[in-house]
């Protein structure tokens, strides 16, 4: 039986980019994806839901995954602890669905590392640390200590930013938008360049 191929599409930015709200906005304009829901030690914020936003779990927990290899990749971003669950990535995969990473750059290296399947990555940010800045403030859902730690660590995420594909300025939101969605699209095409069948198919028809 002819096993189906998905495919893995990254996004990395620093925090209150706007990747969040981005992916709120395309879910509707992609079909088949599997949002990669991460567990981590932070605390939960207002609004947020266990097992929809991430699994929020104690420091303890999260280090039995880890002894017990459950992750895919994992990494300590502004003192806590985040990481990708192996076994769903894996089942989403052989399922053939478009599978969506929201993990940082730490993440993002590990992933390209580790799985063979053809990925996508985009790199998303705001038109100035200035607009990030006050993008975290206004979010209004951490505290000032947490928020500095949040621009400190942008200043060094911003210069990965070309071991990406493509990168999004989410200024304007229709319009980043509008490219998410382009990419998204992109990388369905782009993983049928693995699949074996290909030549078989075309010789034979
Ligand atoms: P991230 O997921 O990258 O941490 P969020 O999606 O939580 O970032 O966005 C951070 C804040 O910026 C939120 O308050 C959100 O409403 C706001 N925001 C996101 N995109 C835009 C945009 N294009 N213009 C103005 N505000 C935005
Ligand atoms: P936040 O606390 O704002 O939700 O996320 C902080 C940072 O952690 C973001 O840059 C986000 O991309 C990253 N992140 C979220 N989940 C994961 C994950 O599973 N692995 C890694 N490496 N980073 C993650």
């Amino acid at each position: 039986m002819e096993q189906k191929k998905g495919a893995i599409l990254i996004l990395s930015g620093p925090s209150g980019c706007g990747k969040s709200t981005l992916l709120k906005e395309v879910y509707k304009d992609i079909d088949d994806y599997y949002f990669s829901i991460s567990t981590t030690t932070r605390e939960m914020r207002v609004g947020e839901e266990h097992g929809v936003d991430y699994y929020f779990v104690s420091k303890e927990e999260f280090e039995k995954d880890i002894s017990e290899g459950n992750f895919l990749e994992y990494a300590n971003v502004h003192g806590n602890y985040y990481g990708t669950s192996l076994k769903p990535i894996m089942k989403a995969l052989h399922e053939g669905k478009l599978v969506i990473f929201d993990i940082d750059v730490q993440g993002h290296k590990i992933v390209c590392k580790k799985l063979n399947e053809v990925i996508t990555s985009v790199f998303i940010t705001t038109p100035s640390l200035k607009v990030l800045e006050t993008r975290l403030k206004n979010r209004q859902t951490d505290s000032i200590e947490v928020i500095e730690k949040r621009i400190l660590n942008a200043k060094e995420e911003i210069k990965s930013f070309s071991k990406y594909d493509y990168l999004i300025i989410n200024d304007d939101l229709k319009e980043a938008s509008k490219q998410l969605v382009s990419i998204a699209h992109a990388a369905r095409v782009k993983s049928k360049i693995s699949e074996e069948s290909i030549i078989e198919d075309w010789l034979s028809n």
